[in-house]
């Protein structure tokens, strides 16, 4: 027996569609409601009711199951999958069991040693089940639980991937990148406060002398943790766990295991079901979900563009890896960096000022790129000021602080502080002499080969002119009268 162990991990991604209404009823989708009023007698599961399929739930699951590179059956059914919990009105959660809407997919991630294509099993639509609240701190020792069933027949869908990651690590950024596609889509919240985006990872250990299949291997599943961060500190947890059980010569019990926030563990909750637990039969209330070729070709085209297609265009216009990136992650941001590059066009210049100062701006403020302070047009004037040598990039910095303050134009700003950068060459070579004539000993410090020396004087002309002066103009003014005294 083996001490050395590969992490495998699965993760099952639960993610509530947006629609206008519930999968199988009229019912409003919506959060945030009081309790119980966005029901019916359909998902209520009252006896004698029948589902009738939102087609609009199918679109966006296609277009999710498109977008990660799946393929979609044009033939897939529904399925009952019974189980008991006050949750579940029916008693049984309408899902997809042997016949998915779509199969093998991918996400790709980068990894330590390149990018990585981690796959992706199935993608099934299934109906969410209510909510309780329990009337005390845990529900070992609350007073009683109220059943919320606004949430019961919201349209939801579950995307399995392969057990092909390795490392919290990978876990973290499948799940990044994930969220990431499926926001470029706007068919969910993906809120994984509110629960419309929920993670549920399997892991495991496998010796390295281990030949039998993955599938075979005890698996601990880990339920319902409520954010990307936890998701990857619970299956670190878990890793040393089971790896310390191995070690001991012990077992590992296959089961599932809730996550505890404060002390970052993971605890037993419940032995794991089979799927023959939950006695799968098909939905004999609703018809098999047959696709057209057309209705899926308008699907295809219904598609925006996604996040590797962006990456490659921002390559393209030049912008460096890391700097696409955040512009990937934050489409609210990149829209408006592509509305000021389309006013001004230096690429480098707009995403250097909108990643670090502007954004600086924004975070300390607490704003967000939805609703911008400072219009992309607002930026495009100050920009333009500093192409145009009228202000310094200091000068430029307080410019755009002040507009965030005060709402004011870059050129309102200018003209009240006075704020014109000086670019005239006799001005500036005035003080550069007056500064080299004032410092001697730096000036030989200079010409013995200390080019710090000129950073110096460089600091003391822009001092004389209040930092107006443009910069690679004293620069340039230095040298050329440092170059006279050599
Ligand atoms: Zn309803």
């Amino acid at each position: 027996m083996t001490n050395q162990y590969e992490v495998v991990i699965g993760l099952e991604v639960h993610v509530e569609l947006k629609t206008q209404t519930k999968l199988f009823c009229g019912c409003a989708n919506a959060f945030g409601q009081d309790p119980n009023s966005q029901t019916c007698p359909v998902c209520l599961g009252m006896p004698g009711v029948l589902p009738v399929l939102n087609g609009e739930a199918v679109a966006l699951a296609t277009r999710a199951a498109l977008a990660l590179h799946c393929t979609v059956n044009s033939h897939s059914k529904f399925d009952r999958k019974q189980y008991f919990y006050p949750d579940l009105p029916k008693a049984y959660q309408i899902s997809q069991y042997d016949q998915p809407l779509a199969e093998n997919g991918h996400v790709t991630i980068q990894t330590s040693i390149g990018k990585r294509d981690i796959g992706i099993e199935r993608i099934h639509m299934e109906e969410d089940a209510g909510k309780l609240n329990h009337l005390g701190q845990r529900l070992g020792d609350a007073e009683g639980s109220l059943v919320d069933l606004n949430r019961a027949g919201v349209p939801l869908i579950e995307i399995v991937s392969r057990p092909e990651m390795h490392s919290p690590e990978e876990a973290r950024q499948y799940l990044v990148e994930l969220r990431t596609i499926l926001s470029y889509l706007e068919i969910s919240d993906l809120r994984m406060e509110e629960g419309s985006m929920r993670c549920d990872a399997n892991v495991s250990l496998r010796p390295l002398d281990y030949t039998g299949s993955l599938a075979d291997l005890p698996r601990v599943e880990i339920k319902n943790v409520n954010s990307f961060r936890n998701v990857q500190r619970g299956i670190e947890f878990e890793i040393g766990r089971q790896r310390q059980l191995l070690q001991t010569g012990q077992r590992i019990v296959k089961e599932t295991r809730g996550f505890d926030d404060a002390s970052g563990s993971t605890y037993s909750q419940r032995s794991k079901e089979e799927a023959n637990d939950y006695r799968y039969f098909p939905e004999p209330d609703l018809p098999p979900l047959v696709l057209s070729e057309t209705w899926l070709q308008d699907q295809r085209e219904a598609l925006p563009q996604l996040p590797d297609e962006l990456r490659q265009y921002l390559a393209q216009r030049g912008v460096a890896e890391r700097d696409a990136e955040v512009l990937v992650q934050d489409l609210n941001l990149y829209h408006y960096w592509a509305q000021v590059v389309e006013l001004v066009p230096d690429v480098r210049l707009v995403t250097n000022w909108l990643l670090s100062d502007y954004s600086r701006l924004v975070n300390a403020k607490g704003l967000s790129f939805a609703a911008p302070k400072v219009n992309a047009g607002g930026l495009a004037s100050l920009l333009s000021l500093i192409i145009s040598g009228t202000l310094s990039g200091k000068m430029a910095k307080e410019v755009l602080e002040t507009m965030f303050e005060t709402g004011e134009t870059a050129e309102a700003v200018v003209k009240r502080l006075g704020l014109i950068q000086i670019t005239d060459h006799n001005a500036i070579k005035e003080i550069v002499s007056a500064v080299v004539t004032a410092n001697p000993a730096v000036v030989q410090d200079f010409l013995s080969g200390k080019e710090k020396a000129l950073a110096f004087l460089v600091g003391q002309v822009m001092k004389q002119t209040k930092g107006q002066a443009k910069p690679d103009l004293v620069n340039a003014l230095l040298r050329e009268v440092l170059a006279t005294y050599a």
